[in-house]
C-alpha cells in the first residue's frame, strides 16, 4: 500500500501546487505530477511481484536465487528502482497497459521545464495536466480497477478534468487554424502542430490570422503571447521535431534528416524528401562533374561537390 499512497499523495500535491497563486510552485507541480504517475505504474509492478521476491519487478538489479525446491527464482537486490525505460520493458512484457507515448512526453516536458523555459506560467502547464489526466484516468480504471474520483478526491479530480477539457478545446482551435493554411510540406505541418513555445513551454501555439499565405503567417503562443514570424517559427518547429534523429546522426555518423537550405539558409532542407520544408527549394544532389552524391554538409545549390568546386576554381 506504501507506493500507492505515495503516488496518490504526489498527484494531489501536484494539483495543489497548480491551484496555488505562487509562481514558484509551478515547477513543483510538474515534478509532483510526473513522480505520482511513475509511482502508480511502479505500484502495479510491485503488486505483480511474487511474494518473497523483494518487489523484484521494481528493482534495477535482479539476481537469480535457488528456492526451497532447488528451482531458480528471481529476487530484487539493493535499493535502486527501475528507470522509465525498464518500467516500459517490464510493463510491455507483462501486458500492463500504459500510454507510454504520453508518459515519455510528460517526462521529457518536465526535464525541459527544469532547464529551458524562461517564462513559465500557469497557462503553459495546461498541456501537461491534460496528458496527466488521460494517463491517470486510464491507468486507474483499466489497470487498478479504481474510480479516479474516489481514488484522488473531488478537488484533485475536478481540476484535472476541467483543465484538460479547456486544453483539448483550445488545442483543437489551434489545429483548426493551422489547417486553414497551405503549408509548404505536410512534414512542416506535423512539426508545427507538435511544437512547444520556446519561451514558456506551452503546447498552445496558434496562428495570429488563419487563411493566409504561409509566408505571412505569424505564430502566437496562447499562453504567454510570444510571437514568431513564419521562418523563425517554422525553423524552430522543424529543429525540435527532428532533434533526436539529428542528434543521433551527429553522434554516430550518417546523414541527418535535415540540413541548412542553400536557398533560405534555414535548417529546414529535408534530405530524403529532397526539398526545403520552408521555402520549397529543391537542389541537385548529385555532383554534375564527378557524379558522386554531394554530402549534406556541402549542399550549396551549385550542383557540384566541394572538391569539384575547388578543382574548377583552379582551372579558371
Ligand atoms: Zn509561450
Ligand atoms: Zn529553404
Ligand atoms: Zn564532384
Amino acid at each position: 500500500m506504501g507506493i500507492f499512497k505515495n503516488a496518490i499523495d504526489s498527484i494531489v500535491l501536484g494539483i495543489e501546487d497548480y491551484n496555488s497563486d505562487d509562481p514558484r510552485r509551478i515547477l513543483s507541480s510538474t515534478r509532483n505530477l510526473v513522480a505520482g504517475i511513475l509511482l502508480l505504474i511502479k505500484h502495479r509492478l510491485a503488486e505483480l511481484s511474487p511474494s518473497g521476491s523483494d518487489e523484484v519487478l521494481i528493482k534495477q538489479r535482479v539476481l537469480p536465487v535457488l528456492d526451497a525446491s532447488d528451482g531458480v527464482a528471481w529476487k530484487g537486490e539493493g535499493k535502486k528502482t527501475v528507470d522509465v525505460q525498464q518500467m516500459k520493458e517490464r510493463s510491455d512484457s507483462l501486458g500492463i497497459t500504459v500510454d507510454w507515448k504520453r508518459v515519455e512526453k510528460i517526462v521529457k516536458h518536465r526535464n525541459d521545464i527544469e532547464h529551458y523555459f524562461s517564462s513559465l506560467n500557469h497557462s503553459a502547464l495546461k498541456g501537461l495536466l491534460s496528458d496527466s489526466f488521460i494517463i491517470i484516468r486510464d491507468f486507474l480504471r483499466t489497470e487498478l480497477c479504481l474510480d479516479p474520483l474516489v481514488a484522488l478526491g473531488e478537488e484533485t479530480w475536478s481540476t484535472l478534468t476541467e483543465v484538460s477539457e479547456i486544453f483539448i478545446k483550445e488545442k483543437a482551435e489551434c489545429l483548426d487554424n493551422m489547417e486553414s493554411i497551405e503549408w509548404e510540406h505536410p512534414f512542416l505541418k506535423e512539426a508545427i502542430t507538435e511544437w512547444v513555445c520556446k519561451k514558456c513551454g506551452s503546447f498552445l501555439i496558434d496562428v495570429e490570422e488563419p487563411h493566409v499565405e504561409p509566408e505571412s503567417v505569424t505564430f502566437k503562443c496562447r499562453s504567454c503571447g510570444e510571437k514568431y514570424d513564419y521562418e523563425t517559427g517554422a525553423e524552430g518547429a522543424i529543429k525540435e521535431y527532428y532533434v533526436t534523429e539529428n542528434y543521433i546522426a551527429a553522434k554516430e555518423g550518417g546523414d541527418p534528416v535535415t540540413a541548412e537550405c542553400p536557398n533560405c539558409f534555414r535548417e529546414a532542407y529535408h534530405l530524403s524528401e529532397d526539398v526545403c520544408l520552408i521555402c520549397g527549394e529543391s537542389v541537385e544532389r548529385r555532383c554534375q562533374r564527378c557524379y558522386t552524391s554531394i554530402p549534406s554538409c556541402e549542399l550549396d545549390g551549385s550542383g557540384y561537390c566541394s572538391w569539384c568546386n575547388h578543382m574548377m576554381s583552379k582551372d579558371d
